[in-house]
């Protein structure tokens, strides 16, 4: 189908950023480019983001990367995409399986059932049945 993907752009790489280990401030000497599956209604969607990376004055590690809330590091689906596939379950009260179907079919986004598992389960606490 000729559906022209979407990309939105976004950039969170500020001049300064603190160590994740300790919060000292480190300086930003380097931009990287982060990119994910998003989702936009009836077409294909990319989110890329530009980070930054930083020089850090502690002793934690030497290096260290900034990050959108919309992306934090290591996630492959924008909180889009995320967040669709939560409420799907939690407030419509749709299967997983339902909610696979819908994201793929309206939002051109193919998740496994494991994934959409794993973000239910990270959506907190009071979403899920005592343990
Ligand atoms: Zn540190």
């Amino acid at each position: 189908m000729g559906n022209h993907t979407k990309v939105r752009r976004l950039r969170r790489a500020p001049r300064k950023w603190p160590c994740p280990t300790c919060g000292t401030f480190g300086t930003r000497f380097a931009f990287r480019h982060r990119e994910a599956v998003d989702a936009e209604l009836g077409r294909p969607a990319v989110l890329k983001v530009k980070v930054g990376l930083y020089k850090a004055r502690c002793d934690c590690q030497r290096v260290f990367e900034s990050f959108h809330s919309e992306l934090p590091k290591g996630w492959r689906f924008s909180r889009r995409v995320r967040e669709l596939a939560v409420r799907g379950v939690v407030r419509d009260k749709l299967s997983v399986e339902d909610v696979r179907q819908r994201l793929r079919e309206d939002f051109f986004v193919e998740v496994s059932e494991g994934c959409v598992h794993e973000w239910l389960a990270e959506a907190g606490g009071k979403n899920q049945p005592g343990p």
